[in-house]
Formats: C-alpha cells, sequence, structure tokens
C-alpha cells in the first residue's frame, strides 16, 4: 500500500519509488512505457492531476523539473493567485511568461497590491485570456486599463469592481477594443462609471448580459437609458445605491431589455411607483404574445404574468421608499418568478416599512389552503 504523501525532493523520490512498488505485480508497467520517475508521468495525466489540486501546488508543480513546466506552461488555462497576500506583483512577473495558455486569472485582492507592471505583463504573454478578476486593485491606474486593450481582445469577462483608481476615460477606452464583454463588474469604480463611459459600453458592447454598476453615484439616467438601447440582451443589472437615476432609468430597461432577470435598484430613492407600473405592464403585454409562447409545458403562469422562465426573477428595491403596495404588487403578480415568502425571497423589499402588505402567490395559496381546512372542519 501506498502511504504518506509527496513532498519535496527526496521525499518526491521515496513516494513515488512507493507507488511503483505498490504498481508490481498489476498491470501498470506492462500497460505502456516504463516510468522511470514523475518526470515520465504522461502530460494528459499530469494535467489531470495538477486539475485537482490548489493553485499554490500547481506553481510548486511547475518547478519540479522541466518536463513539468513544459506541460503546465502549455496545458494550464485557469489559475487564482488570489491566496497571495504579499508580493503578488513580482509572483504575477515571474508566472505570466511561463503560463501564456491562461485563460482565466483571478487576481482578486483583499489589501491592494497588484501594481500596473504586473497587468502589462500578462496583457504582453497571455494572449488567450478571456476572463479577468483584479476585484480589490486599488493601486492600478489607467495605464493596466490600456494594456488590457491592447493584449486582450477577445475578453468576455472582467471584474475591476472596487478598483476606484481607473477613470472613464479609460474605461471607454478599453470598451472600444474589448467588444465581445458579457460580464462586466464596475461595482464602486466611482470615477470609471460614468455616463460617457455607459455611452461607451452601449457602443461597443452590444452583446453585454452581465453589469454591475452598484454605488457608481456618477450614473445617471443619461447613462442607463444609452445602455437599454445599446444592449438589448442585458439579464443582470445593479444599480444599487445609483441615487441619481430616475423612474425614466427604469421605464427605458422595461422597454428596451426584454431579457432582464435580475435588477437591483437599492438605495434609488428617486424611484417612484411610474418605475414599477412600467415592469409590470411590460410582463403583461409579453405574457399576450401568441399562444406558442405561452405553451410551456411545466411551466406555471398566474395573475396574466408569463412563465417562470421569462421576465424578472429577482427585484430588490430595498430603501425604496416613495413605493407603494399596490404599484408593487402589480409587478410581484405580472412575474410569477418574483417571492417574498421566505423559502424563495426574489423580490426584495427590506427598509420599505409601508410595502409590508405585499405578498407572492404562495402566500395567497397558503391563505386559500387555510381556508379550505377549515371549511372542511365546519361541516
Ligand atoms: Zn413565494
Amino acid at each position: 500500500m501506498v502511504s504518506g504523501r509527496p513532498g519535496s525532493g527526496g521525499g518526491l523520490d521515496v513516494w513515488f519509488k512507493n507507488l511503483m512498488v505498490a504498481g508490481e505485480g498489476g498491470k501498470m508497467e506492462r500497460a505502456g512505457p516504463v516510468m522511470a520517475g514523475w518526470k515520465d508521468l504522461p502530460m494528459e495525466l499530469l494535467l489531470r492531476i495538477v486539475s485537482l489540486v490548489d493553485d499554490k501546488t500547481v506553481i510548486v508543480a511547475s518547478g519540479v523539473c522541466t518536463g513539468w513546466r513544459d506541460a503546465l506552461c502549455l496545458g494550464l488555462t485557469s489559475l487564482s493567485l488570489s491566496w497571495c497576500k504579499n508580493n503578488m506583483t513580482s509572483l504575477v512577473d515571474s508566472l505570466a511568461p511561463k503560463f501564456t495558455k491562461l485563460q482565466v486569472l483571478t487576481l482578486r485582492q483583499n489589501r491592494p497590491q497588484l501594481e500596473d507592471s504586473a497587468v502589462e505583463i500578462v496583457a504582453k504573454h497571455c494572449h488567450d485570456l478571456r476572463d479577468l478578476d483584479l476585484s480589490g486593485s486599488l493601486k492600478l491606474s489607467d495605464r493596466s486599463l490600456y494594456a488590457l486593450s491592447r493584449g486582450w481582445p477577445h475578453l468576455t469577462r472582467l471584474n475591476i469592481s472596487g478598483c476606484s483608481s481607473f477613470t472613464d476615460s479609460g474605461l471607454a477606452y478599453l470598451t472600444s477594443h474589448c467588444k465581445n464583454l458579457n460580464y462586466l463588474n464596475l461595482c464602486g469604480c466611482v470615477k470609471a462609471a460614468t455616463d460617457r463611459a455607459l455611452e461607451a459600453i452601449a457602443c461597443n458592447c452590444g452583446q453585454l448580459q452581465f453589469l454591475n454598476l452598484g454605488w457608481c453615484e456618477a450614473v445617471s439616467d443619461k447613462g442607463v437609458t444609452s445602455l437599454a438601447s445599446g444592449c438589448p440582451d442585458l439579464r443582470a443589472l445593479d444599480l444599487c445605491g445609483c441615487v441619481l437615476i430616475t423612474d425614466e432609468s427604469v421605464i427605458a430597461l422595461a422597454n428596451g431589455c426584454l431579457h432582464l432577470r435580475t435588477l437591483g435598484l437599492y438605495y434609488c430613492q428617486n424611484i417612484t411607483d411610474r418605475a414599477m407600473y412600467s415592469l409590470a405592464k411590460n410582463g403583461r403585454v409579453r405574457s399576450k404574445r401568441g399562444p406558442q409562447d405561452q405553451i410551456c409545458g411545466s411551466a406555471t403562469t398566474r395573475g396574466g404574468g408569463f412563465d417562470e422562465k421569462e421576465g424578472l426573477a429577482s427585484l430588490n428595491i430595498g430603501q425604496c421608499t416613495a413605493l407603494t403596495p399596490p404599484a408593487v404588487q402589480a409587478v410581484c403578480d405580472s412575474f410569477p418568478a418574483l417571492h417574498t415568502c421566505p423559502e424563495r425571497h426574489s423580490l426584495i423589499i427590506s427598509g420599505c416599512l409601508s410595502l409590508t402588505s405585499v405578498h407572492c402567490a404562495c402566500a395567497v395559496q397558503a391563505h386559500r389552503a387555510g381556508r379550505s381546512v377549515l371549511s372542511n372542519h365546519a361541516y
């Protein structure tokens, strides 16, 4: 039986010899080329093994021998360095020239440390990158956005939440080069996410499906209206804390983004019933489409709305204190996937004390069931 775990240096060799001893008498040696050491491990098997271990171990493995280094350099497509608490810039500087086939790179930080030079090195070497997470990189400047633009025209997912030093010029430039973006997280990018930048996004990134603009206080109706017309495929939009936006933004989204499933309006205190009725009307209009749109197998409909696989499935109107119960109830009735019940809770009304009378269909059904039980007892 193989015992112990592979360590470094001599320990690794001892572990390998134990493994070979355990394999003797079995089919291991007769099945293919004889493995004299770890370096003879087939590349496919090595990549399968490293896909099961953590990213720190992958980096250690790449230094075991030239064979492993070459295999990992060619085969590794996803890497996270978020565990790195110090010297992330130096680590990226040393790894980027090796791991040139990376498609997914996570450089999220709790304590800002990454510098522009690291992003420039990655942009220079890793041209296959599709998905980049730079969240929390407060030290990065527009230099990084320019490097991104030049290095990764095929980027589809970018998370720069909390990168508060980026400006709207840098972001607009990025969108003019990375036109395939479908996921963009700009939460807290107070200087970058302006109306000007949103106009550039609307103009360049028509495939965008997910956009987080949380707490981007410079965003106004002008920017959101542009988005609604330029990005009709939006599925999720977070406008939490965008304090300037009014009903105009929500009306534009209700009319322009017919695939919207998630909408965050937390603390958008200018929002009134007009916005809610616009959303509700959009749901009802779609429910009146042809019969082929209504026949959805087991899909459930209620209140004149359409099935749960379409329309809003999550709406946060917490702290939108101007809203009244009839308007919010109309939205809830139009979209069957919106729930106020604790089990599904997808219509968030926290902080809106006047909305406690709004209920999803579950509450109505529970009430009916209760009445039915009572009437059965009566007879
Ligand atoms: Zn419910």
